[in-house]
């Protein structure tokens, strides 16, 4: 699978307030986020659930997003 981006989400949950942050791999696609400001609009981040690990709420504000690079295969 080859993918558009990666990015590194920091979510808090609404709950306890703890945050955490994640890795989202967006797949290939002809509508890919590919950078921060197209996943924030994007459908393919509606589509993602949070679940806190501490309090296992299902409600999480995104406070921060990275643009990681993806690895070159050599
Ligand atoms: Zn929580």
């Amino acid at each position: 699978m080859s993918l558009a981006a990666r990015f590194k989400l920091h979510l808090q949950c609404e709950n306890c307030r703890r945050t955490r942050a994640v890795i989202l791999d967006v797949p290939e696609a002809d509508d890919a986020p590919r950078d921060v400001d197209e996943l924030m609009d994007s459908a393919f981040l509606q589509q993602q659930r949070f679940d806190c690990l501490v309090c296992e709420s299902g409600i999480g504000t995104i406070v921060g997003v990275n643009r990681l690079a993806l690895e070159v295969a050599a």
